[in-house]
């Protein structure tokens, strides 16, 4: 599936106050799903020892899920497309790669 497919289609499942006019409603989506995952990591530290069960797996998967339904969202309300935005991030690392910049911090590196 092509982002520009999978943008369009999540887009049919969007329900939320101003859709179409809404950015604040997919950014705190956007976090709060990237907690859920990050709950995900931390319950396999604490309770697995680290290892990511095959349950822990799935539920990590759906949660990514989670994640990447509110990034096509809020790309959406912002009128981006996400297969420019994925194309652009890998550019951008591509280049850093290149320059021997991919460690280290900053936006514009
Ligand atoms: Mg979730």
């Amino acid at each position: 599936m092509r982002f520009s497919e999978y943008q369009r289609l999540s887009r049919e499942t969007a329900v939320y106050p101003q859709l179409g006019d809404n950015l604040v409603y997919p950014a705190l989506g956007l976090c709060g799903e990237a907690g859920e995952t990050a709950e995900k990591i931390k319950k396999a530290i604490r309770d697995d020892g680290g290892v990511l069960t095959d349950e822990r797996r799935e539920a990590l998967a759906a949660e990514l899920g989670d994640v990447l339904w509110y990034v096509a969202q809020l790309a959406t309300e912002a009128g981006l497309e996400l297969e420019m935005i994925a194309a652009t991030n890998l550019d951008k690392l591509a280049s850093r790669q290149r320059r021997s910049m991919l460690h280290g911090s900053g936006d514009r590196r």
